[in-house]
């Protein structure tokens, strides 16, 4: 680590780069993978129940796939070293007809073809199919095809073509989705190894929050952070313990980190971590671990605390803490840039980044270079057809609305300038297919 990415940097230090504070935080993260064996911790789930767990160690094919040769079309099978080279017109008479799920079929003979269904086993001694609609039919129970329709070997699937036996089907560190759980399903597996999810302990730091069980008083506003991080992580599957809303006090700060530490892998709070509100919060975390107190030089996000608490019995190992801003949509900002990828990456995914898409501005931006914004942004089609980005408008960081209203971020890189109109930025849409 060089020096302004040290995790005991001074909170009026210098800024810290998003892709700074990235690397440092993916660095305590594979220590702490480590330290804590998280990749021997694994269930045995069935396979209905492992969408979107973590694939702990390469799953083997047992078998072929496609398991024998077979047909891709509805057409005649037939073997290309049989047919009359002289000839431009071929003439082939019908055998028989196989089926698929068929499992024998008639040996073919010279001048003979054999029907075949899609998905049908190849017969014995056939290499290519023709196409049915690449022929003609004759009543006397003879096809006929021109010989330059077709090459050798077309239109048959081979044993083993998608995937081998013994091959990896889905790699150790995937994400499972939807085709995942198919793929496993056509190989015949019932349950899958993944990852115990790890535990995220989160709460919700500020005298100002309330309940909703509570009678809304003046000068107080609704706890909403602890909800869109519970959504967020519900999402990506993680065990969620929920520690409520945090007093700013010393002693309730002292006693709900210590808690939560006891339980967590991950400890995310918010608020309380701006200038002049972050002293009890790095008073409590200097007792308790090692948390640098950031300014990361970005918009929204820019307090942001992290690092490692102290293990406390019974667990013994480190809690990995992040403190977000309290500003709802500089949570989420935040959660989506560092938090998701860490937590995905502590659970033993492999690839958890989201992809960026370059599409054209259809609006003027204003951007100072030396941050990284995340503006919120919603896609549409012009009259032409062309897929452009404009902005949600107001990007108070307060306004959560905006966050509803969106449907990309549209990220501003550090050394970006001002947006013309027509310009290309990257974004990173919010929902794909799942
Ligand atoms: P802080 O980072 O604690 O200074 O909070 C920044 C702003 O976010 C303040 O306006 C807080 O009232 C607001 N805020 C902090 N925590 C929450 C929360 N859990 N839910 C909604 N708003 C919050
Ligand atoms: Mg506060």
């Amino acid at each position: 680590m060089n020096k302004s990415v040290n995790a005991n940097q001074e909170f009026q230090s210098d800024f810290l780069s998003v892709s700074a504070a990235r690397a440092a935080i993916s660095d305590l993260i594979r220590k702490t993978q480590e330290h804590a064996k998280l990749k021997e911790a694994i269930d045995i789930v069935p396979l209905k129940e492992s969408l979107g767990r973590i694939v702990a160690g390469d799953i083997l094919s047992p078998i072929d796939v496609p398991p024998t040769d077979n047909s891709a079309m509805d057409g005649f099978a037939f073997n290309s070293n049989e047919l009359d080279s002289n000839q431009d017109q071929i003439h082939l008479r019908i055998i028989a007809t196989v089926y698929a799920g068929q499992t024998h079929s008639p040996a073919i003979e010279v001048g003979g073809c054999i029907k075949v269904m899609t998905g049908a086993m190849m017969p014995a001694n056939c290499d290519t199919v023709i196409p049915q609609e690449s022929t003609t039919s004759n009543t006397n129970g003879l096809i006929s095809f021109s010989k330059d329709v077709i090459r050798p070997g077309e239109n048959r699937r081979l044993r083993g073509e998608d995937l081998q036996a013994g091959k990896a089907a889905i790699h150790q560190g995937r994400v499972l989705r939807a085709a995942d759980i198919g793929l496993a399903a056509s190989l015949g597996i019932s349950t899958l190894a993944v990852y115990k999810k790890i535990k995220v302990a989160i709460l919700s730091s500020g005298d100002e929050l309330c309940g909703m069980e509570e009678q809304l008083q003046a000068g107080k506003i609704y706890d909403s952070n602890r909800f869109s991080l519970y959504a967020l992580l519900d999402r990506l599957g993680f065990e969620i313990i929920d520690c409520g809303i945090v007093r700013d006090t010393p002693e309730d700060l002292r006693k709900a980190f210590s808690a939560a530490s006891q339980k967590a892998d991950v400890i995310i709070s918010s608020g309380g971590v701006s200038v002049g509100e972050a002293d009890f919060t790095k008073q409590i975390m200097d007792e308790l671990g090692e948390v640098g107190f950031w300014k990361i030089a970005m918009r929204p996000g820019r307090p942001m605390a992290f690092g490692s608490l102290k293990p406390l019995s019974p667990k013994t190992t480190p809690t990995v803490f992040f403190g977000l801003p309290g500003n709802p949509v500089a949570v989420m900002v935040t959660f989506y840039q560092f938090v998701r990828n860490a937590l995905l990456q502590l659970n033993g995914a492999s690839k958890p980044e989201i992809p960026l898409v370059s599409v054209q501005s259809a609006q003027a931006i204003r951007k100072k270079s030396g941050r990284t914004e995340f503006q919120r942004g919603v896609l549409f089609r012009d009259q032409e057809g062309k897929l452009l980005v404009k902005t949600t408008g107001s990007q108070g960081a307060g306004i959560l609305r905006s966050m509803g209203e969106a449907d990309c971020f549209i990220i501003l890189h550090h050394d970006q300038g001002n947006i013309a109109p027509g310009d290309w930025v990257d974004v990173e849409i919010f929902d794909g297919l799942l």
